[in-house]
């Protein structure tokens, strides 16, 4: 994880090792014997990120290649050695177990005294701030109903970079982060629902073969230690008209559900929002006061849909999109002829919120594939489109990123 963007206080109950601690006595560890045989390092800047990323690497796997190294080390950035001799020092480090993090620190006792530590709620108060991470959902909702302006959190990777930039730290600040219900994940025949604390890598674990363009797609969101800790529902929240996985939540059937204290009824009340319905302008969800997610669903794609999720963006890893869609076609094969049965498109980047193109798509339904179709509707969406310029884009660039994407899908799946 990225230890810049992360708060103190959500690290209790945790063993926090650092680059000193992955020397064992006297011994260098692997990775740091060979960053030093590749002259893989120079300035102090960057050498820990890239030897603790390669670290947590070889926790996962006994040596690496060339791919896996890069994978690992999409969210570190070097200025002074240049990648080559910090990837050659990733391929020749082989794992030891002498040198395993989770071997060498994992006692039974303290892990037993870190879980019990789980247990407890955690309240840390200052004069500026009041921290509050309770263990069970219903204290949350009571904390969030009692007090004004209370700022959940889930990892912090939004939060953490807008507080490092200088924004007054929050009057309360809730983390979710002891709350144990919040990291189920339910996978029914067709459809997932995934609890609010559950972090982007293990998502992608968990729907891996019901969900492979979804998975595929993660694949290119942030980086591994962003991914480690950042939740799907934190995605959501944040609002973000280019946050990535909007535009797959809108074509899937995406609701949110949310929960609140009832002060007056003392009870918990809780409700569904369908993806359509959850932006009402830019960052504004349709929250209501003291409303929580606690949860987000979505469908798998059926035999006959066809899900692709498109991302444009100024570098392929570790960048925000300028643009970003997904599209969900149904088709319907007689013979050499293939009908659209049922069209979903949706769009980031290119208004203030994510959005479906609705009219365009019931316009599709029904109607045979053919060349003219598809040229005409990516026509279409370049005049439906409304964007913005910003330092991403000109609002003409990113309509004809629109059009574009609509022309890939129709090369890779509608032309097919
Ligand atoms: C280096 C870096 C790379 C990134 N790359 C990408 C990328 O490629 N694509 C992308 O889309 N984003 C990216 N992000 C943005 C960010 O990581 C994601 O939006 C992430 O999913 C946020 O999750 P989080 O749990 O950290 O949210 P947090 O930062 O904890 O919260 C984000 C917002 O959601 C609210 N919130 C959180 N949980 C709840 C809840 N349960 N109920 C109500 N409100 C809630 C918070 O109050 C806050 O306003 C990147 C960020 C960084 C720092």
């Amino acid at each position: 994880m990225n230890s810049c963007i992360a708060t103190v206080a959500q690290m209790d109950g945790s063993h926090i090792v650092t680059v000193e601690g992955i020397q064992n006595g006297s011994d260098l560890s692997p990775v740091q014997k060979a960053m030093r045989e590749c002259h893989g390092s120079q300035c102090g800047f960057c050498t820990p990120g890239f030897v603790m990323a390669l670290s947590g690497a070889l926790e996962h796997h006994r040596a690496l290649d060339e791919k896996t190294a890069c994978n690992y080390l999409t969210g570190n950035l070097c200025r002074c050695t240049g990648y080559q001799p910090i990837i050659q020092a990733a391929i020749q480090a082989k794992a030891q177990d002498s040198h395993s993090v989770s071997k060498r620190y994992s006692k039974p006792a303290g892990i037993v005294d870190l879980l019990n530590h789980q247990k407890r709620s955690l309240k840390l108060v200052s004069e500026k701030a009041t921290f509050f991470a309770p263990v069970l959902l219903e204290e949350a909702l009571q904390f969030v109903a009692e007090n004004s302006g209370v700022r959940v959190m889930g990892a912090a990777t939004d939060i953490g970079v807008q507080l490092n930039k200088g924004k007054p730290l929050p009057q309360f600040l809730l983390s979710l982060h002891l709350i144990s219900s919040l990291y189920e994940v339910e996978q029914l025949p067709d459809r997932f629902t995934i609890g609010a604390r559950v972090t982007l890598s293990q998502l992608r674990r968990k729907i891996g073969k019901n969900q492979t363009e979804f998975a595929r797609f993660l694949d290119l969101f942030a980086s591994p230690q962003i991914k480690n800790v950042a939740t799907l529902v934190g995605n959501i929240a944040t609002g973000s008209p280019i946050g990535d996985t909007l535009p797959f939540l809108l074509v899937s059937e995406g609701e949110v559900c949310v929960a609140k204290w009832d002060l007056k009824r003392k009870e918990i009340v809780r409700r569904t929002i369908p993806f359509e319905k959850l932006y009402l302008g830019y960052r504004k969800l349709a929250l209501e006061a003291g409303e929580v997610i606690t949860h987000v669903t979505f469908k798998n794609p059926t035999q006959d849909e066809h899900l692709r999720i498109y991302k444009v963006s100024q570098r392929k890893d570790l960048d925000i999109s300028t643009v970003s869609g997904a599209f969900n076609f149904k088709i319907q094969t007689s013979g050499k002829q293939k009908k659209i049965g049922q069209a979903k498109i949706a769009l980031g980047g290119v208004a203030a919120t994510p959005i479906r193109l609705s009219a365009i798509e019931s316009q599709l339904t029904g109607k045979e594939i053919t060349p003219e179709l598809l040229s005409e509707t990516a026509l279409q969406i370049g005049q439906f489109v409304q964007p913005l310029s910003d330092l991403r884009g000109t609002a003409e660039y990113r309509r004809v990123l629109a059009q574009n994407l609509f022309k890939k899908y129709s090369l890779e799946v509608l032309s097919e």
